[in-house]
């Protein structure tokens, strides 16, 4: 996939983008800032890595050679069928979806792929703000099944007012015990709301709200009925309850409709 250009960590063996290296090294090689850290919180020296065996240091991390060479498989037999710049990508095939860790330069380095299954819930936030939420996990919470999937949460009268935005980013929630959330970030620093870079990162934010709709709407709906013959009014139906919490347009929905009935 032509992905790993980067160094990688002597430890994890996972490729290591600039921004993601520790100032440790081991075997002349910088040790990744995953590592490092595992490494400080069980009381080891980073300046005396060299003292320890690679097989100590493995096992400390928990980084066996069996857990890399599964990610590594895992990485190349993803295909995705459908990305959303490389915030996201979904790979319809097998069911997954995979945030991508990227470089300075953008460039993907790694995927953390993970089960359609495992989607619990997913959040859109401005600088600490809920802006809309969605997932199963609150719809049961909530009592009827989607009832109260997509709502549209109020952010405080203040935001409403600000000019800018410093943070924006979606929080997906899963029912994954090692990796419980994971945070997309689209804004980082103070962006002027009126600009064309706020205004398209934020459809891309929303884009991918509406595919995990989708998502958690083929985990609970239609379990039974196999993916591959959903019929047009089934979509429609999916396309529809987007419409109503506000995640498409009525421009979308129509659209998507036409396309769907073959108008
Ligand atoms: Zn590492």
């Amino acid at each position: 996939m032509g992905l790993f250009k980067t160094e990688n960590c002597p430890i994890c063996n996972k490729p290591t983008g600039a921004l993601a290296k520790s100032s440790a090294k081991y075997n002349g090689l910088f040790v990744c800032q995953s590592c490092a850290k595992k490494l400080t919180a069980n009381g080891i020296l980073l300046i005396r890595l060299n003292k320890y065996s690679l097989d100590e240091l493995q096992k400390i991390t928990g980084t066996s050679k069996e857990d890399i060479q599964k990610h590594l498989t895992e990485v190349s037999s993803f295909q995705a069928t459908k990305k959303v710049g490389n915030f996201i990508h979904f790979d319809d095939v097998n069911n997954k979806f995979a945030v991508p860790h990227t470089s300075i330069t953008g460039a993907v380095n790694d995927l953390q792929i993970f089960d359609y299954s495992d989607l619990l819930d997913f959040e859109l936030i401005e600088d600490g703000n809920s802006i809309s939420k969605g997932g199963v996990g609150r719809a049961l919470v909530g009592g009827a099944l989607f009832g109260s999937v997509g709502a549209i949460v109020g952010g405080s009268t203040g935001h409403k007012q600000k000019s800018t935005c410093s943070k924006l980013q979606v929080k997906i929630t899963l029912n994954n015990i090692k990796k419980p959330t994971v945070y997309i970030n689209f804004i980082e620093t103070e962006t002027p709301k009126d600009g064309f870079v706020y205004k398209q990162l934020y459809g891309q934010a929303q884009e991918i709200l509406s595919l995990l709709e989708v998502v958690t709407h083929s985990n609970t709906s239609s379990t039974v009925a196999s993916s591959n013959n959903v019929s047009a009014a089934d979509e429609i139906l999916k396309l529809k309850h987007l419409l109503n919490i506000g995640v498409i347009s009525q421009d979308e929905f129509d659209a998507k409709k036409k396309q769907l009935l073959g108008l």
